[in-house]
């Protein structure tokens, strides 16, 4: 089984963010779980890669050409170079059975929003997990639950949307998600 991390080409500025990144790359491997991610050496991405590589663990990177310097292609991962943003998405989408999000900016928001909105719509039938450390994505969360209290937003889509406060609650759900449905994961 394959996870897909996105999370921030920055570093964020609390050094936690990043030793908790590396920590779940680690933790991901140990478990036996791929990591499918955006391929940079950068922040969160990079830390993300680190972590799962010392730990002996596969770690996909896919990266559109125009980004592979300013987000420092990472030559340690197994690393697919794409043309495109979308075919980048698509790819990673092809890759992973499941897709948890770290901390970020505008891009981790953009990739994670686009799999959920494809579970919704049934282009794509896996888990979309939130790694809420430190309550980063409660704003989030407060958006997507005033969606669904306001109508936009029906309680089967809402329930897409995990979200757990730690790397090892996230980690044991994955765990429970890969018991549960291993034929398929
Ligand atoms: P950020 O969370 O903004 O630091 O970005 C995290 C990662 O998302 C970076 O590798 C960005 O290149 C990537 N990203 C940003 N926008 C998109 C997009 N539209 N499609 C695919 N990846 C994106």
């Amino acid at each position: 089984m394959r996870v897909c991390v996105y999370c921030g080409a920055s570093p964020g500025n609390d050094p936690r963010y990043a030793a908790t990144a590396r920590a779940f790359g680690a933790a991901l491997a140990r478990a036996g779980f791929g990591v499918v991610y955006g391929g940079g050496r950068v922040g969160l991405m990079g830390a993300l890669a680190d972590g799962a590589l010392e730990a002996g663990g596969e770690v996909i990177g896919i990266i559109p050409r125009f980004l592979e310097e300013r987000e420092v292609a990472h030559r340690g991962v197994d690393l697919h170079v794409v043309q495109s943003m979308h075919e980048r998405k698509a790819l990673m989408a092809e890759y992973a059975d499941a897709f948890v999000a770290l901390p970020g900016g505008f891009g981790t928001f953009e990739e994670f929003f686009e799999i959920v909105t494809w579970v919704q719509l049934g282009l794509a039938d896996a888990p979309c997990v939130l790694a809420n450390l430190d309550g980063y994505f409660d704003a989030l969360l407060a958006l997507i639950d005033g969606g669904r209290a306001k109508g936009f937003i029906s309680a089967g889509n809402r329930a897409i949307v995990e979200a757990f406060p730690t790397i090892e609650l996230v980690l044991a759900r994955l765990t429970e998600l890969r018991a549960q449905d291993g034929a398929s994961l």
